[in-house]
């Protein structure tokens, strides 16, 4: 079983989905021989808490936030006191890795974004996991670097027992640096390379916004002449019709769809839709199948657990695709929501509506996805019904927030050698009465 995570790749820039540009053939192929998802939902708009989820199967992950951690290898000084800064996923998390590592998969990671450095936690459930250094002069690790590094891996692995891949692609995130012939096949015109979280610089103009889509573009199909290179070497050295291949992504990158670029900013649903493609193993009779059906990224550890012949374990609340993939499930009721969040944002989808609230203005919009896919229109005024049905389940997810928030609180005293508080002694109680900590 192999996850490929591609980072910061939208959607609708992606063949299979209807981009009108060349920027993925391989990945369109490999939709073509397997299953495609139509509604794909991360859970937050940002590398860490989107994969954070994805690896647990949770809303809210165990984060410990404010820990010391261990110099980062491959990261750059200047860039350490930043990832030093974000949280640590609690060993107190089971994770999709872990679950399979129990059963006998070897497992093995490459992490290209430092928010999964050596401390981050994520490794857990990895026999070997790693953050891979940048290559010269770039920004991260090339996918031909990821390639190599995964295929000498896969060369000393043993071939009598299965395994799970974890492969962090980090085109196209930004900077957006194609090599000059990729730029070749999507010319960026004149504008100007101008990155930003959030709004764009004073003076961006719509011919900088044609350059920086072009890049962008480019970067893609780097990525994907580059993920048919490490398929195709697979192909070479194993059956691979065998091997489920699930190709997906983190959260989109916005190009000024809401006045901004980047990600982390919004959870608008440039940012939250994504590509779900799954080929090979157990998908390879439904080759061909489109699922309409709204799924989301903490679905895919549940879906990987069963096509492993495993028991779901409590600890995840998503829930597994086969059934949809087997076409068992033609209608799901009552329908799926997506929920995300990042920061003060909180956001929830359902096939027909995207709701989203700052919590620090209280301000709610609601968006019809059918009728106006791009959200331009906030219609929480004029269907006050909906509104009041996505406030009340916000509340509730906040409050289960809330709650994971103290447990981890709790937890970083017996994670990171801690003091312990009388506020959290309590929660630390009920962690060891719950088995999640050790006496
Ligand atoms: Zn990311």
């Amino acid at each position: 079983m192999i996850l490929i995570l591609v980072d910061a790749l939208r959607r609708d820039h992606v063949g299979t989905y209807g981009y009108h540009q060349p920027t993925t053939p391989f990945i369109d192929e490999l939709g073509a021989r397997g299953v495609v998802f139509e509604d794909a939902l991360s859970q937050a708009p940002q590398t860490l808490n989107s994969t954070a989820s994805l690896f647990t199967s949770r809303h809210f992950p165990l984060l410990l936030w404010g820990v010391e951690h261990d110099p980062i290898p491959g990261v750059a000084d200047d860039r350490r006191e930043q990832w030093a800064r974000t949280p640590r996923l609690a060993a107190a998390n089971l994770t999709v890795a872990e679950v399979l590592s129990a059963a006998g998969y070897q497992t093995v990671a490459l992490f290209n974004n430092p928010h999964q450095h050596a401390t981050s936690g994520f490794s857990q459930g990895f026999d070997s996991a790693r953050l891979l250094d940048r290559d010269a002069g770039q920004a991260y690790a090339r996918v031909d670097s990821l390639t190599t590094a995964f295929l000498d891996w896969h060369s000393g692995r043993d071939p009598e027992r299965a395994y799970f891949a974890y492969l962090h692609l980090m085109e196209p995130h930004n900077p957006y640096r194609p090599p000059a012939e990729y730029q070749a096949l999507f010319p960026p015109g004149s504008g100007r390379h101008l990155y930003a979280n959030g709004p764009p610089p004073p003076g961006f103009t719509g011919s900088d916004l044609e350059t920086m889509t072009a890049l962008y573009d480019a970067e893609i199909r780097f990525l994907d002449d580059g993920l048919r290179r490490l398929v195709g070497e697979l192909e070479l050295r194993t059956d691979l019709e065998k091997t489920l291949i699930i190709i997906t992504a983190d959260h989109g990158d916005e190009l000024l769809d809401h006045g901004g670029l980047g990600h982390g900013k919004t959870v608008e649903l440039e940012l939250l839709r994504i590509p779900m493609i799954m080929t090979g193993g157990p998908v390879g009779p439904h080759a061909g199948t489109r699922v309409e059906a709204l799924v989301r990224n903490i679905d895919l550890a549940p879906t990987i657990v069963e096509m492993a012949g495993l028991d779901e374990p409590g600890d995840f609340q998503g829930r597994s695709l086969v059934p949809l993939i087997d076409g068992a499930e033609p209608a799901i009721e009552p329908p799926e929501i997506s929920y995300a969040w990042i920061a003060e944002l909180r956001s929830l989808t359902s096939a027909e509506w995207h709701c989203m609230r700052d919590l620090a203005n209280g301000r709610l919009t609601l968006y019809h996805r059918s009728e106006d896919p791009r959200g331009t229109l906030d219609v929480a005024g004029e269907r006050p019904e909906i509104a009041e049905l996505c406030l009340a389940a916000l509340d509730r997810l906040e409050a289960e927030g809330e709650e994971a928030r103290r447990t981890a609180e709790a937890l970083k005293t017996v994670e990171t050698d801690g003091a312990i508080t009388p506020e959290n002694a309590a929660v630390l109680e009920q962690l060891k009465a719950l088995g999640y900590v050790e006496e």
